[in-house]
């Protein structure tokens, strides 16, 4: 087996099989939120009919899919009928466990593999990883007893970030550490379970790059997004993001080495601070589409969730050159707190606002909903036209 095959021959190297599947045969994903729905919607756009194994079936990705298996993501009878139903499986969220993964691709396709989702779904294996592989991230240590919660805070300095290693997303599992004499209460606050501390890192920027990478071992990426994050939740992406051509191709070589290095087939993100140094450190490995990359349904030839679909049936990838510049900006449930957001308003303002909704049907606080997208040939102009949109959309009670 060659290193450049990767993750999936090994596990399938007995069927001798070429690991291609094609229109109309039956694909599924793993997960049932918006990125579940929208891997759904691109594969039947190619003429697969795409299952998901889902909670209920009122899920995002349940409501658009040809068919559903109910039941929990490691439950061997769901996974057992979703390998009777399916040809290739994929994942929508890195947290569906290793083992069961492992299950599934000793009967059929499964990309990513179950390694790189067992390293990306824990912070101390993703920044052992990194670390390893000599690709720039923050300073680090692990917690997992006082001494080593003393030593983190005595090497890296404050402040820092406590970090879950398992479980954590869009900022929950995580503190801000100011004073020596609260790291221990911030630990406790998170269960004293196992974390990672992390150096404080005073970006100028976030960035985003997502790469894909072929059962062939090559791979191709987006150009980088500039990411704004509010309260940890992405608020808002644009693509090119406003970098010299020397960072942007530093971001992409990254997560071309971090794909190669994980020996990952499917799509991944990687997302990096910016210093004002101009240094680039990864943050954090996302094994699958990513919110960043949602603008590439309009912006680009092929989009990350159809880029999902080739790799996963082990087609040529797509072009990820961009048609236009575009800006992206989240749906978050805190716009539906006074009633349904005005639509009518937000779309008859500018026609060009391209609306997604995940036909979620309770609303809070931090939930996606859906997001906007607009293409401008200035990308500045995108990110305001799309902020314009979202300002319509709210609801004013007097
Ligand atoms: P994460 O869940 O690790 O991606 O963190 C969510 C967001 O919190 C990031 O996108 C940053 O905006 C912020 N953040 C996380 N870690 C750090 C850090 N070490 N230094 C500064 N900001 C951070």
């Amino acid at each position: 087996m060659s290193a450049a095959t990767g993750e999936f021959d090994r596990d399938r190297a007995k069927d001798g099989g070429g690991g291609v599947v094609y229109p109309p045969a039956s694909i599924a994903v793993i997960g049932s939120g918006q990125l579940g729905r929208m891997f759904i919607q691109a594969a039947q756009q190619m003429g697969y009919q795409a299952g998901v194994l889902s909670t209920t079936s009122e899920t995002p990705a349940a409501q658009v899919a040809n068919w559903t298996v109910l039941g929990p993501p490691d439950h061997l009878p769901a996974l057992r009928a979703l390998a009777d139903r399916a040809e290739a499986i994929t994942v929508e969220f890195e947290n569906v466990s290793a083992p069961a993964l492992r299950w599934l691709a000793r009967r059929r396709i499964v990309r990513p593999g179950w390694r790189t989702l067992w390293i990306s779904q824990n912070r101390h294996r993703e920044k052992s990883f990194l670390a390893r592989h000599g690709i720039p991230h923050a300073p680090w240590r692990p917690v997992r007893t006082d001494d080593e919660l003393k030593t983190a805070v005595r090497e890296l300095g404050l402040p820092l970030i406590l970090k879950t290693s398992a479980s954590g997303y869009d900022g929950k599992g995580q503190v801000l550490v100011d004073k020596a004499a609260d790291a221990e209460s911030a630990w406790k606050a998170l269960g004293q379970t196992a974390c990672v501390a992390e150096a404080w890192v005073e970006f100028a920027v976030e960035l985003s790059v997502v790469v894909v990478r072929g059962r062939d071992g090559q791979s191709v990426a987006y150009p980088p997004g500039l990411n704004h994050h509010e309260k940890h939740i992405l608020a808002t992406t644009m693509v090119p993001a406003p970098v010299g051509p020397i960072v942007a191709q530093e971001a992409r070589d990254a997560a071309f080495a971090v794909a190669q290095a994980l020996d990952a087939v499917g799509v991944l993100c990687v997302e990096f601070f910016l210093t004002s140094a101009g240094r680039l450190l990864v943050n954090e490995i996302a094994p699958r589409p990513h919110n960043s990359g949602h603008l590439t349904i309009e912006a680009a030839c092929s989009s990350q969730f159809d880029q999902q679909v080739r790799a996963l049936c082990g087609l040529p990838l797509g072009d990820c050159a961009l048609a236009s510049p575009a800006a992206m900006i989240n749906l978050l449930g805190d716009l539906w707190a006074d009633g349904e957001p005005r639509w009518e308003q937000a779309m008859r303002a500018d026609p060009g606002v391209k609306l997604h909704l995940y036909g979620k049907r309770t609303a809070k606080a931090g939930r996606k909903m859906g997001h906007l997208t607009v293409l401008d040939p200035d990308p500045q102009t995108a990110l305001a036209r799309a902020l314009a949109a979202r300002r319509a959309l709210v609801r004013r009670t007097s």
